[in-house]
């Protein structure tokens, strides 16, 4: 179980292997990466910067995000895997990923988290 300082909630992370992966999926969102999460992840799938960025980015403004693909009546993440139904690029997935559920935002869209997220649970 996680806990973080000032959020009203923990997160049990055990909860991911019968979840399906609904973070990655669903409405459609911007899955934005850092410069140098680009790059270790171009570089983990062996690609030019042409060939990856064609493949797998979108410009959001004057960020990056992955792309999406149309998944069961909503969207995926292009690095969601359908078969297994988990990251396919997990020790390559960015920050924004890897802080989800602890974001500021759902600080205050406790209902919203709590339909997407079933590892959380709230304090008293
Ligand atoms: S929605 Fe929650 S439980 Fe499901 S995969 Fe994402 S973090 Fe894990
Ligand atoms: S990078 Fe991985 S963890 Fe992040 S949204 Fe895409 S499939 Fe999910």
């Amino acid at each position: 179980m996680i806990f973080k300082k000032d959020f009203p909630y923990c997160f049990d992370e055990n909860a991911c292997q019968n979840c399906g992966g609904k973070c990655c999926i669903g409405d459609s969102g911007n899955i934005f990466a850092s410069k140098e999460e680009l790059k270790n992840l171009r570089e983990y799938l062996g690609l030019s910067e042409e060939e990856f960025a064609l493949k797998y980015l979108k410009k959001v403004g004057f960020k990056m995000s992955f792309k999406e693909v149309e998944f069961e009546g909503g969207y995926a993440c292009i690095f969601f895997d359908p078969i297994n139904r988990n990251c396919s690029i997990y020790d390559y997935r960015p920050m924004q990923c890897r802080t989800f559920p602890f974001w500021e935002y759902f600080k205050t869209h406790q209902q919203e988290l709590k339909k997407e997220c079933i590892g959380i649970t709230y304090l008293s």
